[in-house]
C-alpha cells in the first residue's frame, strides 16, 4: 500500500511516544464496524501504537458493556477530543499496511452516501476478500539488523560465515526467514544463530506470503501502429489533459472497428511512460488471454483480473498493485478499486455495458465510481463505446464530457448492410415454425459454400421457455419464483432460469396426466438442433452460460472458431461483444423482439446496443458484412434505427421520450424492493416504507414522484414475495440523503428485507 500519510498524520510534532503522552496528547481513532452496531466510535490509540497507526487499517477494539473484542476500520485518527479520558482503547492493530489509500477512503464514504449503504459494507465491498483474510500468507518469523548492527559487528569478533550471513542480510529487500538466510549465505543455521545472541539480529513476527501468481515472460515487444487522423485527433485530446494532469472525461464515441482500442493503448503509453499506472475497466467477458496479450506486448506488466482467480492470487495481485509494480490493472467493475499508487488514467471500455453495476451491495455503478474517483485523483477518464450510454451521451451534450468520435471503420470498410426480416410474412402460421426463416437459411447457404463463417445471435438459452400441456393448457412454472420454466433437452430437465430449480423433463402434464406435453418457444439449444438439421455439412457452436460452464471452455470455442474449424457460432449475447473474425460474413438475429418488450424503461436502449454490436461482428475482413434481423415488428422504430446504424437518431428520440417521462438522465430513480416470506406483510411494510417516502418527498421534493408499490415483475423469487416502489426526483436533486433518513428509521422485522437501488439497471 501507498505510504502516503494522511493530513492528520503530518501535524504529529515529531517527540518521542513517552514524551508525548507526558505532556496530554491524545490520538484518537475513528472505527466503523463492518458486523455490529451502525455508526462511528472514537477509541484511544495507546502510546505504543502512535507510530503504527494509519487510516485505512483495521483494529480490534472493546464494544458493548462486556468489552468483547470487535474488528473495525480506522477511517480517522484526530489528535484532539473533548473527553479522551473517558474513550476505551485500542487494542490491536491487525494491520501492517493500510488496506486503503486516503483517496479509496473517501471515495467510499462517498459510495456509502450515493448508493444508501452503510459505509463498512461499501469498505467490504471494495477490498477483496482475500486482501481481509490475507489468503495466501502464513504467519513466519524473520530475521532483520538490529539498530546500530554496523557499528556494533565492527568493534566484534565475527566468524567468516557469520560476517558472510550478516552482509546477506544487509543487502537483502527485505526480512529474511533464517533458513533463507542460511540457504542464501550458503552456511548452516548456527552462525546466525550466534549473530542473534550477539543483538546484531533480531527476529520479529510478520505474515508472509506463501503462494505467488506464476509470471509468464512478457510477450515480445509491439510498436503501436500509425494513428489514422481520427485517433490522433482523439489521442491529442487525451494527451493534452494528461500533460496538464487535470481531470476531464472523454467520450470516445467510435464505432465498431474503428481503432478505439488502439487510443487507449498510447494514451496509457504516456501514462507508463511517466512512471504511473492506468486502470481499464472491460466487461467480464473480454477478459481473455488476448486482451492481456495485447496490452502486454505494448505495456509491459499487466494485472489482468478475472473472476476465476482465486482469492491468494487475487490479494497477490493486490499487494504488487499497492506496491507500484504493475503498470496496467484490467479488469471488471471491481477492477475501479484498485490500489494503485500513482493513477494516471481512467479507461471504461464498452461504458454503456449493464454489468458494470452490481447488483448486491453496495449497489455502485462502476461508471459512476470511476468518474468520481478519476475527480479525486485528478485524472483524465476515457469512456469508449460504439453505442454510448444515454447518460454518458446527454453528459456529452450538455458539455460536461468531452466527445471524440471515430466515425470510420481502420481498413475504410463501411458498416454492414442490416436488412430486417418480418417474421409475420415468411412463418407459415399453422406449420411448426422453423427458426430460421427462408432468406435467412439462403444467405447462410450462400455464405458457408463461400468459406465465410456465420454469427447468429438468439439471447434465449435452453431449448423452449414455456412448458404447457395442450390437452388442459396447465404451463409449468417453478413453485418458488412463479416464472415458466425452460425446457433444457441436452439435460433432458426443466429449469428455473432465476433459482435453478430443475426437475426431470415431464413425459406427462403433472395437471392431468396428458402425455402429449409440448415444448414452446425458442431458446439456443434448439437454434443448435435446427442449424444442424438444416446444414449438415458444417460445423456449429453454442455458446452460452450452458454450454460454456468450465473455465477456459469460452476461450476454447472461440479459438476453434477462430481457427476455422468450426463455421456456425450460435448463441446468446455472449457472442455479440467484441468479437473480431475477418471471415464472419453473415450474422443473423433470430428474434430482435426478446428484450425490446421487458417492462423496463432501458429496453429500448439495451435492444439497440445489443444489435449494433452483433452487427459489428459483420464485415470485418475484406468484404462487406450483411446482417439480417428477424422481427415480428420490424416497424419498431428502435429497431429502424437500429438496422439504419443511426446511434445519434436513436439516441435523440429516445433522449426525448425519458425527458417527457423524468426518466434518467433527466433525473434520478430510486427502486425500493420489499421482500418477504408472507406475501401480505411484505406488502404491508411496502406500503408504510411507500408512505413515509411520500411523505418526505412532499415536505422536501414536491416535483417528485413515488410509483407504486405494486408487485415487482419478478413478483415471487425464491419463495419469496417481491413488492417494489420506484421514487424519481427531476434534475440533480439528490434523492440518496432522503432515502436514507426516512428508511433508516423504519425498523422491519428480521424476515423482511428492504432494498434500495439507487439509478437501477435491472428492473425486474
Ligand atoms: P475497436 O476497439 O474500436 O473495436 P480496435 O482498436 O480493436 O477497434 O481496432 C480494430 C483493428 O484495427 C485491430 O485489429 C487493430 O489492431 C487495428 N488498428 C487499430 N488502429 C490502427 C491503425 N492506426 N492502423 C492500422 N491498424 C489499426
Ligand atoms: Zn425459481
Amino acid at each position: 500500500m501507498a505510504k502516503s500519510r494522511s493530513p492528520q498524520r503530518l501535524l504529529f510534532p515529531r517527540l518521542p511516544a513517552w514524551e508525548r503522552d507526558a505532556q496530554g496528547e491524545v490520538l484518537v481513532a475513528r472505527v466503523l464496524f463492518p458486523r455490529g452496531p451502525q455508526g462511528q466510535f472514537d477509541y484511544r490509540v495507546p502510546p505504543g501504537l502512535w507510530d503504527k497507526i494509519e487510516v485505512g487499517m483495521r483494529v480490534r477494539v472493546p464494544l458493548g458493556p462486556s468489552d468483547r473484542l470487535r474488528v473495525g476500520y480506522c477511517v480517522a485518527l484526530m489528535h484532539e477530543h473533548p473527553q479522551p479520558q473517558q474513550l476505551k482503547e485500542v487494542a490491536q492493530l491487525l494491520d501492517s499496511q493500510p488496506l486503503l489509500t486516503p483517496q479509496l477512503l473517501e471515495l467510499s464514504q462517498w459510495m456509502a452516501r450515493r448508493y444508501v449503504c452503510p459505509w463498512p459494507t461499501v469498505l467490504e465491498g471494495m477490498i477483496p476478500a482475500g486482501v481481509r483474510s490475507g489468503s495466501g500468507k502464513r504467519w513466519a518469523t524473520v530475521l532483520e539488523l538490529a539498530p546500530g548492527a554496523r557499528e556494533k559487528a565492527s568493534k566484534l569478533q565475527l566468524s567468516r560465515k557469520q560476517l558472510l550471513a550478516l552482509e546477506h542480510l544487509a543487502s537483502a529487500s527485505e526480512p529474511m526467514r533464517a533458513e533463507e538466510l542460511a540457504r542464501a549465505a550458503g552456511c548452516t543455521l548456527a552462525p546466525i544463530r550466534a549473530l542473534r545472541q550477539k543483538g546484531l539480529v533480531r527476529a520479529r513476527r510478520v505474515r508472509l506470503r506463501t503462494a505467488v501468481v506464476e509470471q509468464k515472460p512478457l510477450p515480445a515487444r509491439q510498436e503501436p501502429f500509425e494513428p489514422t487522423p481520427q485517433q490522433r485527433q482523439a489521442l491529442e485530446a487525451i494527451l493534452q489533459a494528461l500533460r496538464q494532469r487535470r481531470h476531464e472525461v472523454f467520450l470516445l464515441h467510435g464505432i465498431t472497428g474503428s481503432g478505439k482500442t488502439e487510443v487507449y493503448l498510447q494514451a496509457i503509453a504516456h501514462v507508463v511512460s511517466s512512471g504511473r499506472q492506468a486502470i481499464v475497466l472491460v466487461p467480464e467477458i473480454s477478459l481473455t488471454p488476448q486482451t492481456r496479450q495485447r496490452f502486454e506486448a505494448r505495456l509491459g506488466r499487466v494485472a489482468l483480473l478475472h473472476s476465476h482467480l482465486s482469492d491468494a492470487q487475487r490479494s497477490w495481485y493486490w499487494e504488487q498493485i499497492a506496491r507500484g509494480q504493475v503498470n496496467v490493472v484490467i479488469g471488471a467493475r471491481s477492477a475501479i478499486f484498485a490500489p494503485t499508487p500513482q493513477l494516471g488514467l481512467i479507461v471504461v471500455d464498452e461504458e454503456h455495458e449493464s454489468s458494470f453495476k452490481q447488483e448486491n451491495a453496495p449497489r455502485y455503478h462502476a461508471r459512476e465510481v470511476a468518474l468520481r474517483r478519476g475527480q479525486l485523483e485528478g485524472v483524465p477518464v476515457v469512456l469508449g463505446s460504439a453505442t454510448p450510454s444515454l447518460e454518458s451521451y446527454h453528459a456529452a451534450q450538455q458539455g460536461h464530457f468531452r466527445l471524440l468520435r471515430l466515425t470510420q471503420r481502420i481498413n475504410r470498410l463501411p458498416l454492414p448492410q442490416v436488412k430486417l426480416i418480418d417474421l409475420r410474412l415468411v412463418l407459415h402460421p399453422h406449420r411448426a415454425s422453423s427458426l430460421l426463416s427462408p432468406p435467412l437459411q439462403n444467405a447462410m447457404r450462400e455464405v458457408l459454400q463461400e468459406g465465410g463463417q456465420v454469427i447468429l445471435l438468439l439471447n434465449r438459452r435452453g431449448y423452449s421457455p414455456h412448458v404447457q400441456c395442450p390437452a388442459c393448457g396447465h404451463t409449468m412454472q417453478c413453485p418458488h419464483c412463479e416464472i415458466s420454466l425452460t425446457y433444457h433437452r441436452q439435460d433432458a430437465v426443466v429449469l428455473c432460469h432465476y433459482c435453478q430449480y430443475e426437475l426431470p423433463a415431464p413425459s406427462r402434464c403433472v395437471e392431468c396426466g396428458f402425455a402429449g406435453i409440448r415444448f414452446f418457444g425458442w431458446g439456443t439449444q434448439r437454434l443448435e438442433a435446427e442449424v444442424q438439421r438444416r446444414f449438415p455439412g458444417y460445423r456449429a457452436l453454442r455458446m452460452d452460460t450452458d454450454a460454456m460452464r468450465r473455465p477456459g471452455s469460452h476461450q476454447q470455442a472461440l479459438e476453434a472458431f477462430q481457427r476455422g474449424e468450426v463455421q456456425i457460432l450460435l448463441g446468446t449475447q455472449m457472442i455479440a461483444k467484441g468479437l473480431d473474425f475477418p471471415r464472419v460474413h453473415l450474422v443473423g438475429v433470430i428474434n430482435a423482439d426478446t428484450a425490446l418488450h421487458l417492462p423496463d424503461f432501458r429496453a429500448s436502449e439495451r435492444t439497440f446496443q445489443l444489435l449494433v454490436q452483433v452487427a459489428g461482428r459483420a464485415g470485418r475482413g475484406d468484404r462487406r458484412g450483411l446482417v439480417l434481423v428477424q422481427s415480428f415488428t420490424p416497424e419498431h422504430p428502435v429497431l429502424q434505427c437500429a438496422a439504419a446504424q443511426q446511434y445519434e437518431q436513436f439516441a435523440q428520440t429516445e433522449l426525448k421520450h425519458r425527458q417527457e417521462l423524468g426518466y434518467p438522465p433527466f433525473g434520478h430513480l430510486a427502486r425500493v424492493v420489499v421482500r418477504g416470506p408472507v406475501a401480505q406483510r411484505a406488502l404491508a411494510w411496502a406500503q408504510q416504507a411507500a408512505q413515509r417516502v411520500s411523505e418526505e418527498l412532499r415536505a422536501q421534493v414536491p416535483q417528485g414522484r413515488l410509483l407504486g408499490p405494486a408487485p415487482a415483475p419478478l413478483a415471487r423469487l425464491r419463495g419469496h414475495y417481491r413488492f417494489h416502489f420506484q421514487v424519481l426526483v427531476p434534475g440533480e436533486v439528490p434523492l440518496w440523503d432522503l432515502l436514507d433518513q426516512t428508511l433508516r428509521s423504519l425498523k422491519p422485522p428480521e424476515e423482511i428485507h428492504l432494498i434500495v437501488d439507487v439509478d437501477p439497471v435491472n428492473m425486474l
